[in-house]
């Protein structure tokens, strides 16, 4: 372990969408917040993902006041996925932390997520106590489910609630780089990297100004992407149930030809001309499905190879 990690560099990392509204309130706190913390130095990244509105002349009055606010501008809107990775590849700090605009994730929590740090902890996760502001009945409910869901498919365990709010150490975020994947979640992505984790919990805040951008459609979308990464499942299934039509509608078939042409009948079940045929084309959707199910593995194969992963990744290397 590092024996004390006093007076290193802490990188905020913060994504923003049209939050001019927001920013020079989350400044404020953040700096207030790392004033009352002498034994670190900081930098603020903001990670403008295309915003629209005055944002980035906001962060760019800060970054005139404040050396310590840096501005990363993203020439398009590419969603806060790719707006987080890119903070953290610029991050130069000992640790990173990443946290919205929206003021939903409190810069009052990170003198928590430090002290775990401290403790020895390569990742510390925020995790949401309550979710009243987050979400309305239904976005709670399917992402309940969702989670279920993505824990029994894939062989990564994600926890519930646990959010972006999170630190990072450098450890982690070099590991993090060498992700290549286009289409992400960075969450998932750093839940697979491992390493030694811990969380503090937090009550999410109000959305400070404006309105939260994902919606159902943006929330389907990372939820497909997230299950597409991180598990082969919903291609194994179409095999699956191809095997499944196969064997049943072939037992059927045996039934049939014993019962009705090597028997002769005998009990009386007048099976008809259409009823072997609908047995014979059942038998033959099931040889389609499972030939499908074949190819899913070998895509499966080449999914994996095309996206690259480390073939492993190694506790410690920093130090
Ligand atoms: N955000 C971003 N790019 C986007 C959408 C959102 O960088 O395309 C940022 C946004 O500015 C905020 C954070 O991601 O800092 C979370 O977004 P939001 O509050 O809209 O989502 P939610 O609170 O529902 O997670
Ligand atoms: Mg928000």
């Amino acid at each position: 372990m590092t024996p004390s990690k006093s007076t290193k560099l802490i990188s905020v990392i913060i994504p923003m969408k049209n939050e001019a509204d927001n920013v020079r309130e989350l400044y404020r706190q953040l700096a207030r917040v790392f004033a009352s913390l002498p034994q670190y130095r900081y930098e603020f990244i903001f990670v403008d993902d295309g915003s629209t509105d005055k944002s980035v002349r906001v962060v760019q009055a800060l970054e005139r006041r404040d050396p310590k606010v840096r501005l990363v501008r993203l020439a398009r809107n590419f969603g806060k996925e790719i707006a987080n990775t890119a903070g953290l590849h610029k991050a130069k700090g000992r640790a990173a932390i990443m946290l919205d605009a929206d003021l939903q994730h409190p810069p009052a929590v990170i003198p928590d997520l430090l002290q775990k740090w401290q403790e020895g902890y390569d990742i510390v996760i925020g995790r949401r106590s309550s979710n009243k502001h987050h979400a309305n009945f239904l976005k709670r409910l399917s992402s309940r489910w969702f989670y279920r869901l993505i824990n029994r498919i894939s062989s990564i365990e994600i926890m519930p609630n646990a959010t972006d709010f999170r630190l990072l150490d450098a450890v982690v975020i070099n590991e993090f780089r060498r992700f290549t994947e286009h289409n992400r979640m960075t969450r998932g992505l750093i839940d697979w990297l491992g390493f030694s984790r811990a969380y503090v919990d937090f009550v999410p805040a109000k959305r400070l100004h404006g309105q939260a951008t994902y919606n159902y459609a943006a929330l389907i979308q990372l939820a497909l992407s997230t299950v597409v990464s991180l598990s082969f499942f919903p291609l194994r299934l179409a095999g699956y149930l191809g095997v499944f039509i196969i064997i049943t509608s072939g037992s059927l078939g045996v039934f049939v030809i014993i019962e009705r042409f090597i028997l002769n009948d005998p009990l009386s079940l007048h099976i008809s001309g259409t009823a072997i045929l609908a047995i014979i084309l059942l038998f033959m959707i099931g040889i389609v499905l499972a030939c499908l199910g074949l190819i899913a593995l070998y895509i499966a194969d080449i999914y994996g190879e095309v996206v690259n992963r480390p073939l492993y990744v190694e506790k410690r290397r920093l130090d």
